[in-house]
């Protein structure tokens, strides 16, 4: 681990260098499978904050200048960094998420193909740039550029550190911005391993900043800062509303990936055993800490009984425990906190009339660790809140419809519309019902693949803007035409 020690150290990126916090504040990140502390980082306040949004700023206006090949060798570089401690940080992304390896190494590819794809993209960019734009007349001629938005503040969440933070990070940097991350408070370590990554890479000083500290101070501190042209925040619905309150203040722009109640629907022509697998994968994967699960299952009536039957064996031969050890399939939940709040939902549920077809407590010989049994719900109330709300954790709830247009209807009556697994052999039935799902992504037959090409995002309040693929670059891009009248 010698690359990444950095992570261990209490201290803050700015303007190229690592230092001390302006108080001396800290906190334990703790390993949520053991309940022991890993490290300490330091909890940075607002003089912290305005630090490194001033050393961004000084950046800016070397950094947009530089050409999009340039850019796309620091990206490159990053790739490489990462490429190479690929072990390590899937290690550290273990240890301070509890996600299982084998998981944490699909995060770490994840990373290095979204840094590889947007130095692509930032290659690209310079003979796109000035690209005449065709006009009605004669006498007038055009040009397109695209030119970067400036500082921006970047707020990443828990659940996928690391890979949520490469989503922004590498197109921001690509498009020419200048930035300032604050990660989650419970789970900074891959971030701060990162940061010495590109530490290493030898980026201009105030190019990238990371500002460890708590949401409500460093958070709320960058979303406020007057230096700032946009922010970019992934994180819960209730927080991305005070976000995009707070920005509206000196009209910043914002891009917000939010909270999410995903429906997974499964017609009576589907191919079960591929169905069972990629129901369990939706909602189990990541201890069912994410954005994108498939956390409400509606299953066609006629298949109903014997799917869930068949669901409920396969669900109790799933292996949770230690996120090291190679036979395991789901860790912890992150943090206490969460492990509180999903406990309280299971509490819910049990009021709201549903019925605990399996799990809902800890598994047997786990007495240490934010461990939870897989827990599925049936018969569930279709205004409860374990419905309604985000849970975020390993709880599937399940009812059944009875035609095509109930299933659309009832997977639509949500506040959210992130995504939607769709599961049925017939194409036209799968284009049908992909058409009027009010989601940003659906996967047919298909588990949860995500590439840097297509775009990540949704409707309603899921979102505000896409991220990957060019639009996860645009969002970091503003739009200029320079129109001259032709000599005559
Ligand atoms: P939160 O909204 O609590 O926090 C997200 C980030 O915002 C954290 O870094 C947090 O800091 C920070 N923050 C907290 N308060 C403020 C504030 N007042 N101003 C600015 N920043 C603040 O979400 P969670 O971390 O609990 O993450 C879970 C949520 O993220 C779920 O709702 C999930 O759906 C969503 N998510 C959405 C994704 C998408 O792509 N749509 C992907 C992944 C997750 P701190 O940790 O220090 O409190």
């Amino acid at each position: 681990m010698s690359n990444t020690t950095q992570q261990f150290r209490p201290q803050i990126y700015v303007a190229g260098k690592w230092c001390n916090a302006q108080s001396d504040r800290r906190a334990d990140i703790i390993n949520p499978a053991t309940e022991e502390p890993l490290g300490e980082v330091a909890m940075a306040g607002k003089a912290d904050v305005h630090a490194a949004v001033s050393a961004a700023v000084a950046a800016k206006v070397a950094w947009a200048g530089s050409t999009g090949r340039v850019r796309a060798g620091y990206l490159r570089t990053i790739a490489q960094g990462v490429s190479a401690q690929r072990d390590q940080l899937a290690q550290l992304q273990t240890a301070n998420n509890g996600k299982p390896l084998s998981e944490a190494m699909i995060d770490v590819e994840d990373v290095i193909a979204t840094f590889n794809y947007y130095a692509d993209l930032a290659a690209a960019l310079d003979a796109e740039q000035d690209q005449q734009v065709d006009l009605p007349s004669a006498d007038y001629h055009a040009v397109l550029r695209r030119e970067p938005c400036g500082v921006v503040g970047l707020i990443v969440p828990w659940n996928f550190p690391m890979v949520t933070t490469a989503w922004k990070v590498a197109p921001a940097l690509a498009a020419g911005c200048t930035v300032v991350l604050k990660p989650s408070e419970i789970t900074p370590l891959p971030e701060l391993a990162l940061a010495a990554i590109i530490d290493q890479a030898q980026l201009p000083a105030g190019i990238f900043n990371l500002v460890t500290g708590s949401g409500a101070e460093v958070g709320a501190a960058l979303v406020a800062h007057p230096g700032l042209s946009k922010v970019s925040f992934t994180g819960s619905t209730v927080i991305g509303s005070a976000v995009m309150k707070s920005a509206a203040d000196d009209v910043k722009g914002v891009s917000l990936e939010l909270g999410g109640k995903s429906a997974a629907l499964v017609f009576a022509d589907a191919d079960i055993e591929q169905a069972l697998d990629i129901v369990c994968g939706g909602i189990f994967f990541n201890c069912g800490q994410m954005c994108s699960a498939t956390s409400r299952l509606l299953v066609d009536s006629g298949v109903a009984e014997s799917f869930i039957a068949r669901l409920k064996q396969r669900i109790e031969t799933i292996v949770v425990g230690d996120p090291l050890a190679p036979a395991t399939q789901m860790g912890p939940i992150t943090s206490a906190q969460q492990y509180q709040r999903v406990q309280q939902y299971i509490q819910q549920g049990l009021a709201s009339g549903a019925r605990l077809l399996t799990g809902g407590g800890r598994p047997p010989g786990l007495e240490k660790g934010y461990f939870l049994t897989p827990t599925v719900f049936t018969d569930v109330p279709l205004d409860s809140a374990i419905w309604r709300e985000e849970i975020f954790g390993p709880v599937l709830c399940i009812n059944t419809f009875d035609s095509e247009d109930e299933a659309i209807r009832i997977a639509n009556d949500s506040e959210f519309g992130l995504v939607a697994t769709l599961l049925t052999a017939d194409e036209q039935r799968a284009a049908r019902v992909s058409a009027a799902l009010q989601v940003g992504l659906v996967w047919v037959n298909s588990g949860q693949v995500i590439f840097p090409q297509a775009s990540w995002g949704g409707m309603k309040k899921s979102s505000i803007g896409r991220e990957l693929g060019p639009w996860g670059l645009h969002a970091f891009q503003e739009i200029k035409h320079v129109i001259s009248a032709v000599r005559k």
